[in-house]
Order: structure tokens, then C-alpha cells, then sequence
């Protein structure tokens, strides 16, 4: 039986903004050994499809650490190194094993480290030795590198955005770990970098929706294993920031070369598509407004406010001008302001309170709110996700229900993006029967509202997931990249491997 290593360093790093610590990580998912396999079993996770695959397969599994936390800014160096010791340590204690299956991001950044998976890489190389196949599962916002593909023996992105297919992609990672230790494959990993910026871009929507069936196409060729548009992480301003593509073939270097190239060369000529632009919270709500005349709820997304992508959570832009409009039957969430969840939970239920709600990071995301609201309910903001990472515990701390004229909005204590109607009925709202909703996430809220939703309408006011890139100074992406450079050029990068 296969003895293989398991574990999870996990960060998406929003260069923009504060440090990320490791209280961080500790506060929301640190776990070690077995706890990693109860806290993971059964959830649509990288860590619960590689558990289901091995328990399959036969392979036993070594969990190592799990960490993981909001995107935010740069790691410390004290976070980082604690990471990395716990997955050294775990590793080391779990020899002799067979191969190694990580779960990674691919847009960590430490401080003094940009390409923080290709680090954690070497450092596992140096304990284990080139010979140790080792598998790691990708976010497709990652900044894939020809690094990261040296030093791994083949790496899975999900394809999918919102990413519905973690779990598939961790159970494909442990398969492949077997089939190479059973030598049936003797694999080779291409990665082709673009000189491009994408921003949020949904893979059911065009470009991506019709890239990713020429990346299905290639995973179909006879000697293929997989093939993935990364789109990358514009929030990250490093050298290595980009789209780019993956693609793993069973023996052939020049095979895998070939797809990823296949797939850029689409992307590029397609590039202008990834340049998004969306209207302002006013005209948002006023359009809105219009289509819930028809059919509702209609739901509209902040996406510049995505604390999913590093954004602060506490931004007020979308709020107000739902507040302006004077909305009823509508419901906002969720706005992350501790302070003012407290003095909900303080003064209990049926209580009347003046508040100061958002606006507490910074002016970009819109200025406070001085509000009097109703308290209609109070919860402990944890539930079961039911849609993107289903079965996983969601905590966002102690929440509450204000209620402003006819808008209920939601408070949180945790930063965290909407996933799906739980935050809402956690408070007795059924998102269903609202007319309008409006809720910070970019693209991972659409696993929970598409099938309820008539219309979604993204609106995009200063943040720091902002789809308008000229929002930031970028000092360290590499140049000439579109769309910051018009006159990029796009020219095969004949040195990967
Ligand atoms: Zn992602």
C-alpha cells in the first residue's frame, strides 16, 4: 500500500493591502494530522477529493498541517516559516513515503518570497530528494511558473470559476501520484506564461467558457493528462503575476509544450475580452430595480469589495446607494464591521441603535455609514456552505440582522465573501423571495445564486479587487503586460518545460 503525505499551504496574496500573520492562519484553518482528515472528510475540498480518492485507490494518507486563510496582504516571514516547519516537520515524521500530494494556491506571496509555492517546493525537495513524485492541486488564480513545474511532478489547476471542481481535482492529483508510482507514466509538466492581466473572469461566460473546452479537448488527446487556463492573480504585484497555462502530459515534454501553447496562442488573440467594465453602485441599483419589475430577485454583486480576493469587506459603496434608492423587500450582506455586530449582540433583539456601520479600512471602499437601525435577529454566524465548498463549516463570528427602511442588512464579525444563501437564512431571509440582493463576492456567489437568481448585474466602484485596473500602481509586475501596456506582445515562451 502507498503511503503518501498529505497537506495544505494555502494563500491568495493581495499585495495591496496589510500583512497577513500567522494569528491569521491560526484563526481560521491550522489544523495538524488527523484533524485534517475529520475536519476535511466529505467536503467538495482539494483535501476531501484527494481523502476520497486515496481511500479508493487504497493509498494511505499522512495528513501533515492544513493552513489556510482570507486573502489579504503579504505573508510574514514568521507565518510563512511556521508553515512550511509544520509541513517539513509532518513529512519528515511520516518517512518513509512513497510520494507527497499537496494542496497549494500558486498566488502566495511572503515577504521577501513571490513565488512562495516554488518554495515550499524546493524546501520539500531538499527533505525528500528529486526522486519523490510529488502532485499538487492549484487554484486557478495562481501565478504559475516554469519553477513551480521543475519542482513538482505535475500540477492541477482547477478549471472551473467558481471553483466547483476542487474535489475532482484532488482526487486526480492522488490518481496520478499512483499511476506514476505504479511507473505507468513517466510525466512531463509545461507551463506557457502570457503578458496578460485578467481580472474576475467566470468560466461560464465567454472567453473562458470556450478556452476551457480547448483545454478539454487537448485532456482528450491520446497521451494527455490535463490542460488548464490559469487565469492568474492581478492583485499581486510580482514579477510573476500573469495568465497562464498548464499542461501535464503522460511522457512527452514536447506534447505538453505543445497544448499549453495551443491554448495560449487562443487566449491571446482573445485577450481584450478579459478586460471587464461594469457600472457604478447607482446605476447598478437603477438598473436592478428595473429588472425586478419583471422577474426577482435580482442580485448584484460588489466585486471590488471581494474579501475573497483581499478586499477589506467593510466597503459602504453598494450599500448606500441601495439605502438612496430607497429599496424594499431587499436584503444586503455582508458587511464586515465587528464593532458594530457587538453592539447588535449587546443590545439584543428589538433594540433601536445608532450605528457607524463600514468604512472602517479606508475611504476607497466608500465613506461610514451613520445609520439607526432596527436589531431584527442576532446568530453566531456558523453554518454548513451548501453550494462552492459544500459540507465545509463556515464561521463569520457573531452576526447580525440591522434593519434600514426596507433593506435588511447583514453584519459579520469574521472578513469573508457571500458563497451562497446561508448568511441570509442564518437570519430567517430567504434570498428567494427578495427582490433585490446585494452581496460582495466576484464570481464565487455564482455556485449559490445562479439557479435562484433572474439576474445578476456586477457592479465595480474603487477596491481593491477592483476589475479596473488603473484603480492600482503596480511597481513589480513584469512590462510591457496587457491591459497596462496596449502594445504587448505575446511571443511562445520557448524556454519552459
Ligand atoms: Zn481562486
Amino acid at each position: 500500500m502507498y503511503r503518501i503525505a498529505v497537506g495544505e499551504i494555502s494563500h491568495e496574496t493581495n499585495t495591496f493591502c496589510p500583512p497577513t500573520t500567522l494569528e491569521m492562519f491560526q484563526d481560521s484553518v491550522w489544523a495538524r494530522g488527523e484533524e485534517i482528515t475529520q475536519r476535511f472528510h466529505d467536503t467538495r475540498t482539494y483535501l476531501g477529493g484527494m481523502q476520497e480518492a486515496a481511500e479508493r485507490l487504497g493509498v494511505t494518507l499522512i495528513p501533515t498541517i492544513a493552513a489556510s486563510t482570507q486573502p489579504w496582504g503579504i505573508i510574514t516571514r514568521e507565518a510563512y516559516e511556521a508553515m512550511l516547519g509544520e509541513l517539513l516537520d509532518g513529512i519528515r515524521q511520516a518517512m518513509p513515503l512513497d510520494g507527497i500530494c499537496l494542496a497549494l494556491h500558486g498566488a502566495a506571496v511572503a515577504h521577501g518570497i513571490s513565488d512562495v509555492e516554488s518554495a515550499v517546493l524546493a524546501a520539500v525537495r531538499e527533505v525528500v530528494g528529486p526522486g519523490m513524485p510529488i502532485a499538487v492541486t492549484l487554484d486557478l488564480h495562481g501565478n504559475a511558473t516554469p519553477r513551480m513545474a521543475a519542482l513538482a511532478t505535475g500540477l492541477f489547476s482547477v478549471h472551473e470559476y467558481p471553483h466547483t471542481d476542487m474535489y475532482e481535482r484532488g482526487q486526480e492529483a492522488v490518481g496520478f501520484l499512483v499511476r506514476v508510482l505504479r511507473g505507468e507514466i513517466h510525466p512531463a509538466t509545461a507551463v506557457e506564461a502570457l503578458p496578460l492581466l485578467a481580472v474576475p473572469a467566470p468560466a461560464g461566460l465567454e472567453p473562458v467558457r470556450s478556452i476551457n473546452a480547448l483545454c478539454h479537448r487537448w485532456e482528450t488527446e491520446p497521451g494527455m493528462i490535463a490542460c488548464a487556463l490559469m487565469h492568474g492573480f492581478p492583485y499581486s504585484d510580482i514579477p510573476e503575476a500573469g495568465v497562464t497555462v498548464v499542461a501535464v502530459a503522460e511522457h512527452d515534454p514536447a506534447l505538453a509544450r505543445r497544448a499549453a501553447r495551443s491554448v495560449a496562442k487562443e487566449v491571446w488573440a482573445r485577450r481584450e475580452e478579459f478586460v471587464r467594465r461594469y457600472p457604478l453602485p447607482d446605476a447598478a441599483v437603477a438598473e436592478a430595480v428595473a429588472a425586478a419589475a419583471d422577474r426577482t430577485p435580482v442580485v448584484i454583486n460588489e466585486t471590488s469589495d471581494n474579501p475573497g480576493g483581499g478586499a477589506p469587506g467593510d466597503g459602504t459603496h453598494l450599500l448606500r446607494a441601495m439605502l438612496d434608492a430607497g429599496l424594499t423587500d431587499s436584503a444586503f450582506g455582508m458587511l464586515y464591521d465587528p464593532q458594530v455586530a457587538e453592539a447588535a449582540h449587546q443590545a439584543g433583539v428589538g433594540a433601536t441603535l445608532q450605528v457607524r456601520l463600514g468604512g472602517r479600512h479606508d475611504r476607497m471602499h466608500g465613506d461610514p455609514l451613520d445609520l439607526e437601525v432596527y436589531v431584527k435577529s442576532l446568530a453566531d454566524g456558523k453554518f454548513t456552505l451548501t453550494a462552492l465548498g459544500r459540507g465545509v463549516q463556515a464561521d463569520y463570528g457573531k452576526t447580525a440582522r440591522l434593519t434600514c427602511g426596507g433593506l435588511d442588512v447583514i453584519v459579520s464579525s469574521r472578513r469573508g465573501q457571500v458563497l451562497d444563501p446561508g448568511p441570509f437564512l442564518l437570519h430567517g431571509i430567504d434570498v428567494r423571495s427578495c427582490r433585490i440582493v446585494g452581496l460582495k463576492s466576484s464570481v464565487h456567489f455564482r455556485a449559490g445564486y445562479e439557479p435562484l437568481a433572474a439576474r445578476i448585474i456586477t457592479t465595480d466602484p474603487p477596491g481593491l479587487c477592483s476589475s479596473n485596473l488603473a484603480h492600482f500602481t503596480f511597481q513589480h509586475v513584469r512590462r510591457p503586460i496587457y491591459p497596462l501596456d496596449q502594445d504587448a506582445v505575446y511571443r511562445s515562451n520557448e524556454a519552459s518545460c
